[in-house]
């Protein structure tokens, strides 16, 4: 089931090239008061929920998937989790570029960790990339998302993808710099998800999608998920031996090699095989100075 979120909070299940309306299925969530939980509502009731939402298909109101406005397809991540350097041909690559290694010794995935991107970065395809300093360098990172779909602590890699909800396609976008790695890819808008949120029934082996992305129809990146250091099992594993991972909880796995620089006015699409295509665009930040306050 691919189920994606549009304009203004509405819950649909996508068909073809239509969107099936299922917003009543949202009446079954709880309804919670301050404090909010801090994960997602939604993708947790989500086993409970499915026959609810596959009852409402037949007689919900369609519209074109062209005349939406696809929303991030997970509401409230708890933890957007991103994983540097795991594909040896992005680490080949950084190490050889000054413009993104910046002084810093590429190691191993092992050694660096993780790291983790705001939840206030978060943006779908209906809404453009901001380039908050657009004369720098800001780089498409086209990648496999997870959606973690039940609680997972000290996982073993043999019980990880059973704790997996769905996949989509994700765009780690990052400003290069010397700064740290979670305040350059926090930027508002520098965590694109979508375009829906594909149940992980669809994909039964995460371990083999071809994955790319090209800017104004040229293609940047290509490779397929096989080529993954740490594979998605072994990334649940090392991630939920440091975090409790939550219903909602984005991981996003790595970038292969390819990685550039967009301008304003850039046209991105990126695909993963079996998820979908992410068409969004990329525009300044007409409110930002031209550089960062000293
Ligand atoms: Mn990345």
């Amino acid at each position: 089931m691919r189920l994606c979120r549009f304009d203004g909070d509405r819950l649909g299940v996508v068909e073809g090239d239509e969107v099936l309306d299922v917003s009543a299925a949202l009446d079954a969530l709880p309804v919670v008061r301050y404090p909010l939980p801090a994960h997602d509502l939604l993708v947790e009731a989500l086993p409970r929920l499915r026959p609810r939402i596959e009852s409402l298909c037949p007689t919900a109101p369609r519209r074109p998937l062209a005349a939406v406005r696809l929303e991030p397809p997970v509401a409230n991540p708890g933890k957007i989790i991103g994983a540097p350097i795991n594909y040896h041909a992005h680490a080949t690559e950084s190490a050889a570029d000054s413009g993104i290694a910046h002084g810093r010794q590429i190691t191993s995935i092992g050694e660096w960790g993780l790291f983790l991107k705001a939840r206030s970065a978060l943006i779908g395809p209906g809404e453009p990339i901001r380039l908050r300093f657009p004369q720098r360098r800001n780089d498409h990172e086209v990648e496999l998302g997870v959606v973690i779909g039940r609680t997972a602590r000290h996982v073993t890699r043999d019980e990880a993808l059973d704790h997996v909800a769905g996949y989509l396609v994700a765009l780690d976008i990052t400003l290069r710099g010397p700064e740290f790695v979670c305040f350059r890819k926090s930027i508002d808008t520098y965590a694109v998800t979508g375009p829906w949120l594909v149940t992980a029934d669809e994909i039964p082996d995460p371990g083999r999608l071809d994955l790319w992305l090209a800017v104004n129809g040229e293609r940047r990146q290509r490779s397929n998920t096989r080529h993954l250091i740490y594979d998605v099992p072994r990334l649940i594993e090392f991630a939920s031996s440091f975090y409790t991972l939550q219903p909602g909880d984005i991981l996003m796995t790595g970038t292969p090699e390819g990685v550039g620089p967009l301008q304003p006015g850039d046209r991105i699409e990126a695909g993963v095989q079996g998820v979908g295509v992410l068409a969004v665009r990329v525009a300044g930040d007409d409110d930002a100075p031209t550089a960062a306050p000293a």
